[in-house]
Formats: C-alpha cells, sequence, structure tokens
C-alpha cells in the first residue's frame, strides 16, 4: 500500500500531522469550542430565505468583494471600522492562512507562545513560514515585557497573539498588544476568536493608526455559525489590499455570503446565549476545586483543567458516556467548552461519578 511517505510530497512537510480534532456524533459534543445552542428557528427561515434568494443567481461568480457582507460584519464591530477595514474568508483559519500568505512565506517567521491554538503552526506549515516559540509567564499568562522581550530575541516578520488564549482560556492585557506593536517592526496579528466571551476591551480599539495590527475574528465560536465557515479580520484598508493578492477570485461562495449578512441582520439573537456560556464557564471553574482538578482562569468559552492523572483514561470514560472533551497535549490536563445548563450538568456529574481526578 502506498503511504504518504512515498509521494513526493514537499520535504518541510514530511512527518507532519494534520489537525484532527475527532469528531463524534455523541450526546454531548463539548470538544471544539462551538455553541452548542442551535440558532433560533426565526433567524434560520431568514436565512434560508436569504440563501434560496441567492441560489437563483448561482449561474453567476458571487460578488468577489464580498460588499455587503463587509458592510454588515463593519457594522457589527463598530469602532469605527469601514467595509474597507474588513476582510472575510471560509473561517478564520482561511484568513489566517491569507494573513501567512501574504505576509510570511519561505524566508520568514512568524512568533507564537504556546501552548496556543494548534492551527497556527499547522498554517504556517502550509506556507513554508518558520514557526518559532516563546515561554508564557507563570500559568499561562503573557506580560508585556516578556512579549517584547520575545519579539526583540527572535526578530520574526510576524507575530500571533491569541485573545483570550485557545486551549488554556487565558486573556491578555490591552498593554501587551501595545507593547507587542511596538516592539516588532513587523505585523502584529490578534486572534480574537472567542473576543465576544471576554469582558473588557479588544484590540479592535487599537486599530486607529496601527497599520501592521491586524485583529481576526469568527463567526464559528458565540455567533453559533461554525457550520457556515465564516472568519473575518479587522485592518488597515492597506493590509487589506495585501490579503487581496493571495486569495482565490470568489472565494466566498455566493450562498456563504447571504447566510452570513442575513445572521449578521439578527446579530442580538444570535448572541443571546453568550451570557449564559459565561455562566456556564464560571460554574464549571467554580465546581471542578471539590472534584479534585485545577481549572484555569478562562475569558473563553471552555476551560482547561488541570490535576488530571491520567487524561487519557478521562478521556475516555467520559466518552464511553456519550461525553466528548478535548484532550489537549497538556501533560495532566483536559479542556472543555462551556455549552448549555443541561450538558454541563451532565459532564459534572459524569466527573463526579469518575471520583476524586479521575483516580
Ligand atoms: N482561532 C482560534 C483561537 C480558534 O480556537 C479557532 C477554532 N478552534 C479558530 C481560530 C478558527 O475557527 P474558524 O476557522 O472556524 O473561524
Amino acid at each position: 500500500m502506498t503511504s504518504l511517505n512515498d509521494l513526493p510530497i514537499r520535504d518541510d512537510l514530511r512527518g507532519k500531522t494534520p489537525y484532527g480534532a475527532p469528531q463524534e456524533h455523541v450526546r454531548v459534543q463539548l470538544n471544539v469550542n462551538e455553541n452548542t445552542h442551535p440558532i433560533p428557528e426565526g433567524v434560520a427561515t431568514d436565512i434560508v430565505t436569504a440563501v434560496a434568494r441567492a441560489v437563483l443567481g448561482v449561474n453567476r461568480y458571487p460578488d468577489r468583494e464580498f460588499t455587503e457582507l463587509r458592510e454588515s460584519l463593519a457594522a457589527y464591530l463598530g469602532h469605527g471600522l469601514a467595509p474597507e477595514n474588513i476582510w472575510a474568508a471560509n473561517g478564520s483559519n482561511e484568513v489566517l492562512q491569507h494573513v501567512l500568505q501574504a505576509f510570511g512565506g519561505p524566508g520568514r517567521s512568524v512568533l507564537g507562545f504556546p501552548p496556543t491554538y494548534s492551527m497556527h503552526s499547522i498554517i504556517a506549515d502550509g506556507t513554508g513560514t518558520r514557526w518559532v516559540t516563546a515561554e508564557r509567564d507563570t500559568d499561562y499568562r503573557l506580560s508585556a515585557a516578556t512579549v517584547a522581550s520575545a519579539i526583540e530575541r527572535e526578530r520574526p516578520d510576524i507575530v500571533f497573539l491569541c485573545s483570550p488564549n485557545n486551549p488554556t482560556g487565558t486573556p491578555l492585557g490591552i498593554d501587551v498588544i501595545e507593547a507587542a506593536y511596538d516592539a516588532t517592526p513587523g505585523i502584529l496579528l490578534v486572534d480574537e476568536a472567542y473576543a465576544e466571551f471576554q469582558d473588557g476591551p479588544t484590540a479592535l480599539s487599537l486599530l486607529a493608526d496601527r497599520p501592521r495590527l491586524l485583529v481576526s475574528r469568527t463567526m464559528s465560536k458565540a455567533f453559533a455559525f461554525a457550520g457556515a465557515r465564516v472568519g473575518y479580520l479587522a485592518a488597515d484598508p492597506a493590509a487589506i489590499d495585501a490579503l487581496r493578492l493571495v486569495r482565490l477570485p470568489y472565494h466566498l461562495s455566493a450562498l456563504t455570503q447571504a447566510a452570513a449578512v442575513a445572521a449578521l441582520a439578527h446579530a442580538d439573537e444570535m448572541l443571546a446565549m453568550v451570557d449564559d456560556i459565561k455562566a456556564q464557564r464560571d460554574r464549571m471553574i467554580a465546581a471542578l476545586p471539590a472534584l479534585g482538578y485545577t481549572p484555569h482562569e478562562s475569558a473563553a468559552n471552555f476551560v482547561l483543567f488541570g490535576g488530571v492523572a491520567d487524561p487519557h483514561a478521562v478521556f475516555e470514560s467520559l466518552f464511553a458516556e456519550g461525553i466528548l472533551i478535548r484532550d489537549v497535549g497538556i501533560p495532566n490536563h483536559l479542556r472543555v467548552t462551556a455549552g448549555t445548563d443541561a450538558e454541563t450538568t451532565i459532564f459534572l456529574d459524569a466527573l463526579a461519578r469518575l471520583g476524586a481526578a479521575g483516580d
């Protein structure tokens, strides 16, 4: 049988592993930080109507500039942003790929602070960008001084900061973003996939007069739209022009554009469950210590918890009960998404039945 290594694949991709969060259809799926609440039926009806209208025109290519979607996203983000400040693609993963295609690539580097979102290094690999790393402070935090000194040491072309950070949930101070920007002559990308779950200012508030700052967002998390694949980015119009150089023409289908615009018209309803999800997150953080685990602070819709003697065994025991969480590869840790009240109860009850710290 032919194996991958028998093929003339790029040398720099040999031995790499693809992104591979398990996709299992079990009753409680808390492993990829989706919004587990289905979208309201009235909104779904409006989306179907918009998509149906778009279908009638699919003999033509879609609007290459996704003008209406950029208008909707600019209005949603506020912060004085205009459509010229907005980019979008099929998930923020594709947005990040565009960023690395335009500003990274062979001979260039991107600096990240692991543990962080696993796709950051995978997209670096795919675009031939060298992935360099620096350490975090205690409890996965990042201070302005730590970030600035890593940038001065590594001199990367691009810096990736994840705010709040996945998989740890750690919030990032706005002062850290400012310090990172001042320390680098290169591009600073702040991945704000989970921004709607955090309190306090976002990197969007720093965009004015910072043409090398790029802020990526997604409709996959708080916005309950993961299956539609819509991510976006806000930046100076010149940075958006750079992304235009690497995107494939018509990369956002007419159906995607129609669905996203219709959903954004109902932003309040789509985001209605965010407060409840935050409450479930805080409920898990409050309950886990009594079960012998050590949850980390989280500003996102998930909780990373330590003190797990055998993460694989706990993962498997929960899975046997139809509960899917995530082993993110951090020793003695597991990560769980905050879902509905009922899902939290099922998860916590199952964990309690396993006994103290999964022993
Ligand atoms: N950034 C972070 C930090 C994420 O956790 C994720 C999804 N897990 C993404 C980006 C990508 O999400 P999407 O491509 O669905 O927008």
